[in-house]
């Protein structure tokens, strides 16, 4: 690989004292020097390849912090139902897909959306069947917290009028008893685990595929999150990487979760938090504290507005997360707990408190984290920092979310999202999108951090704007937090001597354009350790 310069370029490099630069040498996939231009093209020896970046802006490739990166590939080639606006629209896309598909493969998809529909109700198997017939069919909402079966991929399950609720999971059932076809939570799983896998070169063509996507939005690296209890996913997804790391191919460096069902095997191996290189690692162990907002399924210390009764669920029982948290923290294994209510994240906390003050002679050198940290009380916000844990969140969904949030949590509005009280609070603050629960184009989450507002403006003014972030602020949750938040701060982040050579070029500068031409931000050059790659 030949040395590289780029010069005449803004680069925003983060590093202390020195935000700023005109040019950088790479060599070997990582930064040699960062400066003026005379000083660096100076460094220039006769197999140097150097470019004129024309001014332009340049910043660290992006971490997403928080991607269903291999169900994403999983995915690839399935129905997207986010567009469908009422029921029989769903249906009418399921019709048209159909034909598509090779004999005997199931219909998947995901994304429909029924709060949007004119009569919003959950689709059932006696709506699918007529149009799918003896093909078995799964679609996901779009949080993934709830999907419909058709009756052929119930039996394909053998899921049954007998077949009891697994735990954390929802068979809906009809007055007789009868399967519904709706599956709740970790019912899902049911049904998910009797659908066929791919052929490993499939497979690896379509994580190479959703890779390029990432690189072409400015995505240099993921923290891949594992889907609820779904024990297939993870080995197949690690040995993917491992295989197209091998080889070569990989084009984007992963953070792997791990299912907290594995935790025992991971003690067992001696593995810890971290093990790896810079292009596969392990990363947390992850679990599930409480549901969604939108399934309102999220553990609230008061009732959902307009349901007396209703303050979510827990999925794990406290106990259980306290010994898995307690287990983990004894062998050097960093925790990932997904908390979405106030009642969640309070109870979290407290856990990650007693177990801290316990101490371990092997505690893992990540930090802890709580992913989404949606809704939380003030009292508790401060008690992140304290821990040390990291605040994994995703401000796309803030822009998505506001209006179901008015609507589900009134006045808690103020404590949702509340990124600008987290920062200052201490927390480290790690930005990611969620995809494909939202969109993976890390200016929509910028957009949102910086405006508190959709994409089309609502509300003016911003949703409590008191919660805004600066665009310096939310660049860096994006790139040099979200590498800390995996103990890669000193090589992932940064635009300076000893960094990995993962860089962006982009056609605009979002730290002068109008705010709401952020989402439009075209990135022009992509390079992940010194290669470009989009
Ligand atoms: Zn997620």
């Amino acid at each position: 690989m030949l040395p590289i310069i780029l010069h005449n370029a803004r680069i925003y490099t983060q590093i202390p004292g020195q935000p700023w630069a005109e040019a950088v040498a790479i060599a070997q996939g990582r930064i040699t020097a960062v400066g003026r231009d005379a000083d660096i093209l100076a460094l220039a020896r006769p197999e140097t390849m150097v470019y004129d970046l024309g001014g332009a802006l340049t910043l660290p490739g992006f971490c997403d912090s928080h991607i269903h990166f291999h169900d994403m590939a999983w995915r690839r080639g399935q129905m997207s139902l986010y567009a469908a606006a009422s029921l029989e629209a769903l249906l009418a896309q399921v019709a048209a897909y159909l034909p598509t598909l090779p004999e005997g493969a199931w219909a998947l998809g995901f994304g429909w959306r029924e709060v949007d529909w004119p009569q919003p109700r959950f689709p059932t198997r006696h709506d699918l069947d007529p149009i799918t017939g003896a093909r078995p069919a799964l679609l996901w909402r779009t949080d993934m917290h709830a999907a419909v079966a058709n009756s052929a991929a119930l039996a394909a399950a053998g899921v049954t009028a007998h077949t009891p609720d697994p735990p954390s999971g929802v068979i809906d059932r009809d007055a007789q008893g009868q399967p519904t076809g709706v599956l709740r939570e970790l019912a899902i799983n049911l049904v998910r685990r009797a659908i066929p896998q791919p052929p490993t070169a499939q497979a690896e063509a379509a994580i190479l595929a959703v890779a390029a996507d990432l690189n072409r939005l400015g995505i240099v690296a993921i923290h891949d999150q594992r889907m609820k209890d779904h024990h297939e996913e993870g080995p197949l997804a690690l040995q993917r990487y491992i295989r197209l790391r091998d080889q070569g191919r990989l084009p984007l460096r992963i953070t792997c979760n791990i299912e907290a069902g594995n935790i025992d095997h991971l003690i067992a191996l001696g593995l810890r938090s971290g093990f790896g290189d810079e292009w596969v690692r392990l990363g947390h162990v992850k679990l599930f504290a409480d549901g969604s907002l939108g399934a309102r399924t999220a553990w609230m210390l008061a009732p959902f507005e307009g349901e007396p009764g209703n303050t979510g669920m827990y999925l794990t029982p406290p106990a259980e997360v306290a010994a898995v948290i307690g287990k983990a923290h004894r062998h050097g294994l960093a925790i990932s707990i997904h908390a979405i209510g106030d009642r969640a994240n309070r109870e979290v906390l407290d856990i990650f408190e007693e177990t801290l003050a316990r101490g371990s002679e092997n505690p893992p050198s990540l930090p802890h984290r709580i992913e989404h940290v949606q809704t939380i009380q003030p009292a508790d916000l401060p008690r992140l920092a304290g821990l040390g844990l990291t605040a994994s969140v995703q401000p796309i969904h803030c822009a998505d979310d506001m209006v179901n949030t008015d609507r589900l949590w009134g006045a808690r509005g103020a404590n949702t999202y509340a990124f600008r009280d987290l920062l200052d609070g201490g927390a480290l603050l790690a930005f990611g999108s969620d995809a494909p629960v939202a969109d993976p184009n890390p200016w929509l989450g910028i957009h949102a951090a910086v405006t508190r507002q959709r994409v089309d403006g609502y509300p003016a003014g911003g949703w409590y704007p008191r919660q805004r972030l600066t665009v310096a602020e939310a660049v860096r949750a994006y790139t040099l937090d979200a590498a800390a938040a995996v103990g890669q701060a000193h090589q992932q982040g940064r635009i300076a001597p000893g960094y990995l050579a993962d860089l962006i070029v982009l056609d605009r500068d979002p730290f002068t354009c109008d705010p709401a031409a952020i989402p439009e931000t075209q990135v022009g050059m992509v390079m992940v350790g010194g290669r470009v790659v989009g």
